[in-house]
């Protein structure tokens, strides 16, 4: 974890609205726990974690909710943007068990690093199952 100076404090993992609908998010959080999956390289402990949806498609509340973050964190605890990065989940960004990836991934990736110039990455949780199904060429890309 390089690329944030003085390390990240925050790490935020927008999550499709949809799929959330049936999902708790737990895996998410359990990788973030690990450091594992997408959040390899994190240092244990330290490290704040919000989920938050993309609000339904098109993803645009997105921005306004990154915004509100940026905002308070700001204004309750002195953190510049430069100590937020922003994950794509893995239900957002790959093609997974719960269908292709999000149609307006590009536009969530214009919102939040384009607009709000937000460090962004992609993935959370790492699926065996998923992954071993993308090495047999079932799934296009990444896991869930
Ligand atoms: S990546 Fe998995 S655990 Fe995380 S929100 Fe999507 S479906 Fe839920
Ligand atoms: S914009 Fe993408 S991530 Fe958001 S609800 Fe629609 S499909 Fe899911």
């Amino acid at each position: 974890m390089t690329d944030v100076p003085g390390g990240p404090a925050y790490v935020v993992v927008v999550q499709c609205h949809i799929v959330k609908e049936r999902c708790s998010g737990y895996l998410c959080e359990l990788a973030f726990h690990e450091r594992s999956g997408g959040f390899e390289g994190y240092p244990a402990g330290g490290l704040r974690f919000l989920p938050l949806t993309c609000g339904g498609c098109c993803g645009r509340a997105v921005h306004r909710k990154l915004t509100n973050l940026l905002r308070q964190l700001r204004k309750r605890e002195g953190v510049g943007k430069d100590r937020v990065v922003v994950h794509l989940s893995s239900c957002v960004a790959n093609d997974n068990f719960h269908g292709p990836p999000c149609p307006h991934k590009e536009y969530l990736r214009t919102l939040i690093a384009g607009k709000l110039g937000l460090s962004l990455r992609e993935g959370s949780r790492t699926s065996p199952a998923a992954a071993a199904r993308r090495a047999g060429g079932v799934y296009r890309s990444g896991d869930g």
